[in-house]
C-alpha cells in the first residue's frame, strides 16, 4: 500500500500506522481496517417494476440485401387475409408500433425440402400466386438460421386469415409436418422472438393453426417448441392477445 493511500483514510490511517509502528497489526487486520465503508444504497421502492435493458436486434438480412421486389399496390388479393371485408388491403399502421402489436404468430412455409428455398421464392409465391402486395410475413428464418426482413413492420401482415391486425408474422422455412426444424432455425427463433417481444411490447405467441383451425401451420414437428420459446420470451401462449380492429 502506498503511503498516500493510507493517508487518505485520515485518522484511520494514522491508527493503522500507529499499529504498524507498534508491530501489532497483521496484514489481514490492516486490510480489514482499511476497507472503505460501503455506501448505504437507498432501498429500492417495492412498487417499481424491474426495467430490462433494451435487447439488441439479432442479425437480420435486409430487404435490399436479399433483393426484395417493391410492394405491388395494384395486387388483386391483398384483402384476401384481411380482418374484415371493410379493411383496405395495404394497411399501414400509424402511431407507436408497441401499441399496435400484441401477438407473434409462428408459421412454416410448408415447402419441402426447404434447403433451396429463398426469400425471393417466398415473396414470389405470395405476390404472384396469392395476389398479395408483398411477402406476407414480417420475418423469416431459413434452414441455416439466417433471419430475413419480410414485409415492412409498419404494414399489417398477410399470414393469418381474418386475424392479421396487431400480429407479427414469423415464418420458419420448411415443412414441419414432414421434416424437423433445424437446430440453427430454433436457435435463431428464440432471440428473434425475445427481441420482438420486448421491442413491440408483445403479450402473446401463437401458432398459425391456433387462429385458423383449417391450417396445419406451422406443422406438428414445430409445435412442441413453441411453449418454451414463449416462456423464455415472457409471452403467454395462444390467441387471447388478438384485438380486432375498431
Ligand atoms: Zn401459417
Amino acid at each position: 500500500m502506498k503511503r498516500r493511500e493510507v493517508l487518505r483514510y485520515g485518522a484511520l490511517g494514522t491508527l493503522v500506522m500507529a499499529g504498524l509502528a507498534a508491530g501489532i497489526g497483521t496484514l489481514g487486520g490492516i486490510m480489514l481496517l482499511l476497507r472503505p465503508r460501503r455506501a448505504s444504497a437507498p432501498a429500492p421502492a417495492e412498487t417499481s417494476a424491474p426495467t430490462q435493458p433494451p435487447l439488441p436486434p439479432p442479425p437480420i438480412v435486409s430487404r435490399a440485401d436479399w433483393g426484395a421486389r417493391p410492394p405491388d399496390h395494384t395486387a388483386p388479393n391483398e384483402t384476401g387475409f384481411a380482418d374484415s371485408a371493410r379493411d383496405d388491403g395495404w394497411f399501414a399502421y400509424v402511431g407507436d408500433l408497441a401499441a399496435v402489436y400484441n401477438t407473434v404468430v409462428i408459421h412454416h412455409t410448408a415447402t419441402f425440402p426447404a434447403q433451396d428455398e429463398t426469400m425471393a421464392d417466398v415473396q414470389a409465391l405470395h405476390m404472384d400466386r396469392n395476389g398479395w402486395a408483398d411477402v406476407g410475413y414480417h420475418f423469416a428464418i431459413d434452414a441455416n438460421g439466417v433471419v430475413y426482413e419480410g414485409r415492412d413492420v409498419h404494414v399489417r401482415g398477410s399470414s393469418v386469415a381474418g386475424h392479421n391486425s396487431g400480429v407479427m408474422g414469423v415464418v420458419l422455412m420448411g415443412n414441419f409436418e414432414r421434416g424437423q426444424p433445424t437446430a440453427a432455425q430454433l436457435q435463431a427463433l428464440q432471440p428473434l422472438v425475445n427481441w420482438l417481444a420486448q421491442t413491440y411490447a408483445l403479450s402473446h405467441l401463437a401458432a398459425h393453426r391456433e387462429f385458423n383451425s383449417d391450417s396445419l401451420c406451422p406443422g406438428d414437428n414445430l409445435m412442441p417448441y413453441l411453449d418454451s420459446v414463449a416462456q423464455v420470451a415472457g409471452l403467454q401462449r395462444g390467441t387471447d392477445g388478438y384485438v380486432p380492429p375498431v
